[in-house]
C-alpha cells in the first residue's frame, strides 16, 4: 500500500531565480524549445515495458472488477446499494480514464522511463542526459499517481528545465488530479495519508485537502504548489496568483511573456487535449 505519494520536484524561489536570472527571450512569442529539437516517437522504453505492463494489467483487472461490483450492486434497489453504485460507477469512470491515458503515454513523442522507489514516494523529473521522463514508482496506486503528472506534460500543464532536475507550473489542482485517479484504484493508498482533515471520498479530495498534506516531518508537502491552475500558456498575471511566494521573480517579466519563453524549457508542442 502506497504510504505516501509526493511531488519532489517543486517550483521554489531558487529554481525559479535561476530561471529569472536568464536573458531574456529573444523573440518573445516564437521561443524555440529545446524540446522541438530532441523528441521523437519513442513512448515506454523498452527495458521499462515489463513493469509498466505489470502496473497497466493490474488497473485493468482492478477496472474489471469494479465493473462486476457495479453490475451487483445494481441488482439491490435500497438506498445504501444506490449510493455505493455511484461510488462504484466513479472510480469506475476515472479507472476507464487511466487505461486512455496509458495509451497516449505509450504513444509519446517523448520517452518514459520506469524506476523504482524502496519507500513508495514517487517523483515525476526529466533526465537532462538521457532527454526523458523518468517515473519514480512503488505500488501501482503510485504508479497512477506519478502517471498522472506524465499525463500532465502531455496536455501542457507542468514542464521541466532542460539543464536542471525542476519541474515548473505544478499546481494543487493537479495533484487533486493524481491523488484522483490513484484513489479510484486503491482509496486506501489515499485515505491513510497524513493530512489535516479525513477523506470520505474521492470527490472529497480537493486543493484544500491536498494542501493540508504533510510529509514524515510534519512539513506541508506542496506548500509551493501553485494556488490556481497554471500551464505553459498562463500569464504572468495568473503566475503570480498561483505563486505569490514568487512575485518578486515575476514582477521584470513583460506582460505578455509565459513560461514559453524562459530559454530551455522542455515542454509539449502541441498538447493532447483533456478529456472525460
Ligand atoms: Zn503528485
Amino acid at each position: 500500500m502506497s504510504i505516501h505519494l509526493t511531488y519532489v520536484l517543486y517550483i521554489n524561489l531558487v529554481c525559479m531565480g535561476a530561471v529569472t536570472s536568464h536573458p531574456a527571450p529573444s523573440v518573445a512569442n516564437d521561443p524555440i524549445p529545446v524540446s522541438a529539437t530532441i523528441l521523437s516517437p519513442k513512448g515506454i522504453n523498452s527495458l521499462s515495458l515489463g513493469e509498466w505492463s505489470r502496473h497497466k494489467e493490474l488497473i485493468l483487472a482492478k477496472r474489471d472488477s469494479l465493473s462486476y461490483a457495479i453490475l451487483d450492486r445494481a441488482k439491490c434497489k435500497s438506498d445504501k446499494a444506490q449510493q455505493d453504485l455511484a461510488v462504484l460507477q466513479a472510480r469506475f469512470d476515472k479507472l476507464e480514464k487511466v487505461i486512455a491515458q496509458i495509451g497516449i503515454l505509450e504513444n509519446s513523442d517523448v520517452e518514459y522511463v520506469l524506476k523504482g522507489t524502496s519507500n513508495d514516494v514517487g517523483s515525476t523529473s526529466w533526465d537532462v542526459h538521457k532527454k526523458c521522463i523518468i517515473l519514480s514508482v512503488g505500488s501501482t496506486a503510485n504508479f497512477i499517481h506519478e502517471l498522472m503528472h506524465g499525463w500532465q506534460y502531455e496536455t501542457g500543464e507542468i514542464m521541466f528545465d532542460a539543464r536542471f532536475n525542476k519541474c515548473y507550473l505544478q499546481d494543487l489542482e493537479d495533484e487533486v488530479e493524481a491523488y484522483r485517479a490513484q484513489y479510484a484504484f486503491d482509496p486506501g493508498s489515499v485515505t491513510n495519508l497524513p493530512a489535516a482533515s479525513t477523506l470520505r471520498s474521492m470527490r472529497g479530495i480537493t486543493p484544500v485537502w491536498v494542501s493540508g498534506l504533510t510529509n514524515k516531518d510534519g512539513e506541508k508537502t506542496y506548500a509551493e504548489h501553485g494556488r490556481v491552475r497554471v500551464n505553459v500558456n498562463s500569464s504572468k498575471a495568473m503566475l503570480m496568483l498561483a505563486y505569490p511566494q514568487l512575485q518578486q521573480q515575476f514582477i521584470t517579466w513583460q506582460e505578455t511573456w509565459t513560461m514559453k519563453n524562459v530559454p530551455d524549457m522542455i515542454y509539449k508542442q502541441h498538447p493532447v487535449a483533456d478529456f472525460d
